[in-house]
């Protein structure tokens, strides 16, 4: 059977391939179907936006636009419109150029030159995607607005990517099978959009759904059964056992009765759901990914990097700010599966830096993975998101691990209230961090910390004391990703027990909450201070995984270069020096 793969857009920088894909080519090529095509989506609509000819046509929207605003006598809605089209269009004249300079193996190393390169296509890309809207399951009407947001006019220029090239991408060789994996909200209506316009074109074709959010309210999924008419084949849970046989069933060699996993609509129009508590894949016999299908070249980095997976959930999984799709459902690869993975990595083409898909990775599973690189040789730098523990306090981890090519970890820094930390079930101590991001960077491991505020009763000052101690500990760490206000989702503790977190819930939309709180920061001075630090965000440069490169090329220090400085506002200072209450 021919089978195609793709990741349909997730409306963000590309950074390294979804795991998911190359999981599902290892599944089909070890049940003798090896996949035809794979096709980052993500990656090949971004490559499409940032040429000459779309920003082009995005300057000439914009004018036209304006006219249109200052016509009507729109006159502050004109002016936002101008700021806008002033902010960014440079970015959308100079996009080409920017991919350039990051695939170019010398200028992605000159830090002036990847900056303004990387940080243009993150506001050039920024710019198209706030285009078309999000609609995830926490919606109540969700299928509606979906089928309502693909009839509706739209001046997104996704459709047209899909028309222009992206389609042909999926159906180059011929598919019999077509399948897609939806990991992400913002690739919710992306998925319907390209579901539907690969039907019109192929009619008889194949599609497969499946993906983590199918977790997300599965039930709202299914209601009357529409998602058929985009869709022939729905799963939920994972692909290891459902992948084969679903090709079998379509060959002719087993009923679609006994698909696992499988949600289908048979003749009468009934949707039958074949497994009623989705299985899991045993991690210990899935089959090693296959990265074959798949042009890792096409990536905004003159290297690729390859993605890696050791464990599926969070082996902490107790965060209660955390989403569960991040942290229920803990499996990790048993050692040998490491090596063997490892080693494969090792055998691809141009094969030298690794980025980490785990939520986070467990910390034995990392010193496992950095052992064989080490014992082997096999070359690799890797980075990946850990979580701060007793381990790190361990001089000889930390040098296994740098041993084995450990070059940068994110590390959910979140708070320096050892109170606020508590109440989020962080299982650390505030005073062991400088020891743990000591012991890291004397082996030349760069510690990037993700922080935010607001958690519910976090006080200003708590708040202020965050930003306060990364000041002060500045050398300890290289890169900050100041992540923003905290949100409350409803897939949450915070959200299953809001008692214990002082939050009275108001209402839902979107898979976002609103909330009053009993005492805390609330949120007009929230949103204050929030817009005040801002330009503290490097997280996109940190998700993306593209400071991989400099970090193990350059040293940490050159990440410096690379950043959007950390600073501090005036109005925070004045915050700052005043006396605790
Ligand atoms: S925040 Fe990180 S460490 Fe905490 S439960 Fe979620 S994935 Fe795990």
């Amino acid at each position: 059977m021919r089978i195609a793969l793709a990741f349909p857009p997730s409306l963000c920088l590309p950074n390294h391939l979804y795991y998911g894909l190359v999981t599902l080519a290892g599944i089909a090529k070890a049940a003798g179907h090896p996949v035809v095509t794979g096709v980052d989506l993500n990656q090949a609509a971004a490559e499409a936006l940032l040429t000459e000819r779309q920003g082009l046509l995005a300057l000439q929207f914009l004018e036209q636009r304006l006219i249109g605003l200052r016509g009507a006598a729109q006159l502050e809605a004109a002016e936002r419109l101008e700021a806008l089209r002033n902010a960014v269009q440079e970015n959308l004249r100079a996009a080409p150029e920017h991919v350039r300079v990051l695939r170019d193996p010398a200028d992605y190393f000159v830090p002036e030159r990847f900056a303004r390169a990387f940080w243009g296509v993150v506001d050039a890309l920024g710019f198209y995607y706030q285009l078309d809207p999000i609609i995830s399951p926490f919606r109540e009407h969700f299928l509606a607005d979906v089928d309502r947001a693909l009839r509706a006019d739209t001046d997104s220029p996704m459709p047209a990517l899909y028309e222009q090239g992206l389609l042909d991408e999926v159906l180059a060789r011929d598919p019999e099978l077509v399948c897609l994996t939806l990991a992400f909200p913002e690739q919710v209506l992306e998925s319907f959009r390209l579901a539907r316009l690969l039907k019109r074109r192929r009619p008889g074709i194949h599609i497969a759904l499946g993906g983590p959010m199918l977790n997300v309210k599965t039930e709202r999924w299914f209601e009357q059964g529409w998602i058929f008419d985009s869709f022939d084949s729905v799963f939920v849970g994972d692909a290891g056992q459902a992948l084969p046989e679903l090709i079998e069933s379509l060959d002719g060699r087993r009923a679609r009765e006994s698909v696992t996993n499988l949600l289908w609509r048979d003749t009468r129009g009934t949707v039958r759901r074949n497994t009623e508590v989705a299985v899991l894949d045993d991690l210990r016999s899935l089959p090693l990914p296959d990265f074959e299908p798949f042009d890792l070249k096409r990536a905004f980095t003159p290297r690729p990097i390859y993605p890696a997976m050791l464990s599926r959930g969070c082996y902490w999984g107790r965060c209660t700010f955390c989403s569960i799709g991040w942290r229920e459902n803990y499996r990790v690869l048993p050692p040998e599966r490491i090596r063997d993975l490892a080693r494969l990595i090792a055998a691809q083409p141009a094969a030298r830096f690794v980025g980490m898909a785990d939520s986070s990775v467990p910390p034995a599973a990392a010193r496992q993975f950095s052992q064989v690189i080490r014992d082997e040789r096999l070359g690799l730098v890797w980075e990946g998101g850990m979580k701060f523990a007793k381990p790190f306090l361990d001089a000889d981890y930390v040098e296994t691990l740098a041993a084995g090519g450990c070059r940068s970890l994110k590390l959910g820094f979140e708070s320096a209230s050892q109170r606020v930390l508590d109440l989020m079930d962080k299982g650390v101590q505030l005073a062991e961090i400088p020891r743990m991001l000591e012991q890291m960077r004397r082996v030349g491991i760069s510690p990037e910390l993700f922080w935010f505020i607001g958690f519910p009763t976090e006080s200003r000052r708590e708040a202020l004391q965050t930003l306060e101690w990364l000041l002060e500990h500045r050398q300890l760490y290289d890169l900050t990703g100041f992540v923003g206000d905290y949100q409350l989702h409803p897939d949450t503790e915070v959200f299953d027990h809001p008692e214990r977190y002082g939050v009275t819930v108001v209402d839902q939309d979107n898979g976002y909450c609103r909330y009053v709180l009993a005492v805390g920061l609330q949120q007009d001075e929230l949103q204050v201070l929030k817009r005040l630090l801002a330009c503290n965000n490097n997280r996109t440069l940190i998700c993306n995984g593209s400071h991989l490169l400099h970090v193990a090329e350059l040293g940490p220090a050159s990440l410096r270069g690379l950043e959007r400085p950390m600073q501090v506002p005036t109005e925070v200072r004045v915050l700052l020096s005043e006396p605790v209450a």
